[in-house]
């Protein structure tokens, strides 16, 4: 069979630029596939962080992404440890600057986000178009930031072109833009179909049967439309976007798509992710050592300032502090958590509402809450490895990383049962607990009491040692590398590529 080749367009990739899942994603998936003897390489923007990491040579220069701007350079870099070339689209004016990669320094979106992904979009549609020396068989979009790759192929016919697959890693974002973006072109804002032609798009491609979206230009909708063949990051995600609970507004058209639609679970980065070697914690351990992860309980403990105590379960959270995570399923009922008798060390940032009301209940019981604002790679190891339970009790979860994490590192998830967390964790209700799978516990609802009831039934479990010491080893057991998901992705390249 001859060698598969696959443009893996993406906004972020560890360790250049992370702000979520998306790019750990990035970083591990094109790793395994290369593994399975993919030709795969990845296309992303040249921001500050990923033009002083990468040693880089130009390779093509004058690139015209759009009608009317100026051009850009295509670099090809060498990423310690990830898949190689990596194609960085040189461009300072759209890229280099102060603060994260869709949001300046206070938070606020990049008024040219339009402009910025677009042209993302648009080097990826060259590639997909045959237009450069790598001609890969498919083009694999990933969010919205990319959503707009499969229109411009689509319009931008070659003798010869890529397939496209757009995968859906969270669609509560869309990247939905109006007439502003004229503005962008310094020009007055006078109709969406004006803002089109400006991004190289045809007129006809702005109407309900393409980019169009409540009068607006949809990145993602763009995306899920054009595209050959369309995935999410979970098997359950897949059918949750279908519905109008979970669609956000685009469940129509993915019903009307469902035909080319499939869900492939993200896999971790089991190399990053090992407590027998992860260089943040304590105290390393593993299966046969498990009672080493103690060690790692008072380390975190000690730390944080909080009290030692091996009666009380330490429970766990890693997140964006976003609706989305249950934040507001959590908070209402920490201080029942602290009276069941559990602590909780929580990292995130996000809401500064909900970053004050956190920090509040850690002020009234220090002892037993520590809140750590900000992103701190090495305390997300600690907590995986110090907390003896995990917290995820999202509204929704494409796939999620963190419950699967926690399963590799011996700590109980709790999860509620949607998308990619009803798909990795196995409830701890007696007929599973007896067929020896149960992983943790899941609850159904948006509802604070049912997580709470999870909470109170995990914290009596704790003090069973057998039984947690059985679901520990369950989680610890199980395979969440990508080596059977990009053994899927294969598959489907393979056949986009022969259709
Ligand atoms: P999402 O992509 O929706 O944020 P995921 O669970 O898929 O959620 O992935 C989140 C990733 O980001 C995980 O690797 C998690 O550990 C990490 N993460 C989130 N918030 C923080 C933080 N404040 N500090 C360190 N890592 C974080």
């Amino acid at each position: 069979m001859s060698t598969l080749r696959v443009l893996f367009a993406t906004s972020e990739v560890y360790p250049l630029s992370k702000t979520g899942g998306l790019a750990d994603v990035s970083y591990s998936l094109p790793r395994a596939l290369a593994a399975q003897g993919v030709d795969v390489r990845l296309l992303i923007p040249g921001y500050p962080a990923v033009l002083d990491q990468l040693l880089l040579i130009e390779v093509y220069e004058n690139i015209l992404v759009f009608p009317n701007s100026t051009p850009v350079r295509i670099l090809a870099g060498i990423m310690p440890g990830g898949v190689n070339p990596v194609y960085v689209i040189d461009c300072p004016s759209l890229y280099v600057r102060d603060g994260g990669p869709y949001l300046d320094e206070q938070g606020n979106e990049w008024p040219d986000n339009a402009l910025r992904f677009a042209a993302l979009s648009k080097v990826a549609a060259l590639f997909g178009n045959h237009v450069f020396l790598f001609k890969p068989h498919v083009v694999h979009c990933n969010d919205w930031q990319t959503g707009l790759a499969p229109a411009y192929m689509n319009y931008h016919p070659s003798l010869s072109r890529a397939k496209s697959l757009m995968s859906v890693h969270n669609i509560a974002y869309q990247g939905v833009f109006g007439l502003e973006v004229a503005e962008l072109f310094g020009l007055p804002p006078t109709n969406m179909q004006r803002v089109v032609q400006l991004l190289g798009l045809p007129l006809e491609s702005f109407g309900v049967e393409g980019l169009e979206y409540h009068s607006k230009l949809s990145f993602l909708k763009a995306g899920l439309h054009y595209a050959d063949w369309l995935t999410t990051v979970s098997p359950t995600y897949a059918k949750d976007v279908q519905t109008a609970a979970f669609g956000y507004g685009l469940q129509g058209l993915l019903t009307a798509r469902q035909s080319s639609l499939s869900g492939i679970l993200n896999g971790i980065d089991t190399e990053a992710w090992d407590p027998k070697t992860d260089s943040h914690l304590a105290k390393n351990y593993s299966i046969e050592h498990l009672p080493a992860k103690g060690e790692n309980t008072k380390a975190l403990r000690a730390k944080l300032g909080l009290e030692q105590s091996s009666r009380k379960p330490l429970l766990g959270m890693i997140t964006r502090l976003t609706y989305q995570k249950g934040l507001d399923l959590l908070v209402p009922v920490i201080p029942d958590i602290i009276q069941a008798g559990a602590q909780l060390v929580l990292l995130g940032s996000g809401d500064k509402e909900l970053e004050s009301r956190l920090l509040q209940y850690a002020k009234l019981s220090p002892s037993q809450i520590s809140v750590n604002l900000g992103y701190n790679e090495a305390l997300a190891h600690q907590i995986e490895a110090g907390a003896d339970i995990f917290l995820m009790p999202s509204l929704f979860e494409p796939c999620g990383l963190n419950q699967m994490y926690s399963m590799r590192y011996g700590t109980i998830p709790i999860v509620r049962r949607t998308g990619g967390l009803a798909d990795t964790v196995i409830d701890a209700h007696p007929a599973n607990l007896e067929k020896g799978i149960a992983t943790g516990f899941v609850f159904e609802e948006e509802d604070a009491h049912q997580l709470l009831e999870c909470v109170y039934q995990a914290v009596t479990l704790f003090r069973n040692r057998e039984i947690w010491r059985t679901l520990q080893i369950n989680g610890m057991s199980r395979d969440f590398s990508w080596q059977s998901s990009a053994k899927e992705y294969c598959a489907l390249y393979r056949r986009l590529s022969q259709s």
